[in-house]
């Protein structure tokens, strides 16, 4: 063997070193950041870009599912050329999600999606554009607590729906203003049947967010926002039980986890100062 040949595999080593994948063990819902000189990724039949950064290396972000099966998975890395440049093991972590019922009217039940509320949102989970915008960390929507978290199986009126909860909702009064979490453009304003009246906000680099169920609208299609910018407010339209903010991230068309990205106190949580003065007595 020649000594070019014996470091050629060891150059080649090297230079995948270079990509580096955080976490290899991610529960449902959570995101890989994928870091180094590389274009895309590839894992379970899905593909994400690789961007370039204004400080820093290429970032890219793989979402897993809420309902990802947990096990196994290879996490591939590929160059522009579409070469594999490294295979990394990963293990999605069932997240344990719990489940929860859903007391609904016979009215709200009955509703179904309008005509064209589906492809409307499907073609915004779609959209994934280059500037990057956002930076953490993320601005919480509202200040109210967390009423219910992500991931929850949701049944309803005691029947699985097979539907799960691909956002956050926080304890909102009506009226309550709305801000967006990170700057972008607004890219959905439409009055959905399920969702109510909802904006969705495009981040750059495959992320965004959604609001659902407002009372009214502050935006329109297509303006730019800075964040903490107000985008609508706090209402009850669609199938909501009662004014409160339901709220999504996307990462590259997949819903995952904002208690990644933001910080909620759940509302069981006792206040401090409450639990100091029972303490007390
Ligand atoms: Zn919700």
């Amino acid at each position: 063997m020649t000594r070019l040949a014996a470091i050629l595999p060891l150059l080649a080593a090297i230079r995948g070193q270079d990509v580096h994948v955080a976490p290899t063990v991610v529960p449902q819902g959570g995101v890989m950041r994928i870091e180094g000189k590389a274009a895309s990724a590839r894992m379970d039949g899905r593909s994400i870009r690789i961007f370039p950064q204004a400080a820093g290396e290429p970032l890219g972000l793989m979402p897993v599912g809420a309902i990802a099966n947990p096990g196994p998975y290879q996490l591939e890395v590929l160059d522009n050329a579409g070469k594999t440049l490294r295979t990394i093991p990963i293990t999605v972590r069932d997240a344990r999600f719990p489940k929860q019922n859903i007391a609904l009217s016979p009215q709200i039940e009955q509703l179904r999606p309008a005509p064209g509320d589906d492809e409307a949102a499907a073609a915004f989970r779609r959209i994934v554009t280059d500037p990057r915008h956002w930076q953490e960390p993320f601005e919480r929507p509202v200040p109210g607590c967390m009423s219910s978290p992500y991931g929850v199986a949701r049944l309803h009126n005691g029947k699985l729906t097979g539907a799960y909860h691909g956002g956050l909702d926080q304890h909102a009064p009506a009226g309550q203003p709305i801000r967006a979490i990170a700057a972008g453009t607004v890219r959905l304003v439409r009055p959905f049947q399920l969702m109510g009246n909802t904006v969705g906000v495009d981040h750059g680099q495959g992320v965004e967010s959604m609001y659902l169920h407002l009372s009214k609208f502050a935006v329109a299609d297509g303006a730019s926002v800075n964040k903490g910018d107000v985008v609508g407010y706090v209402g009850a339209t669609g199938r909501a039980t009662g004014p409160h903010l339901h709220w999504s991230i996307y990462v590259n068309g997949i819903a995952v986890n904002p208690s990644g990205w933001v910080t909620v106190k759940p509302c069981a949580a006792a206040p401090p100062r409450a639990k100091k003065r029972s303490a007390k007595k």
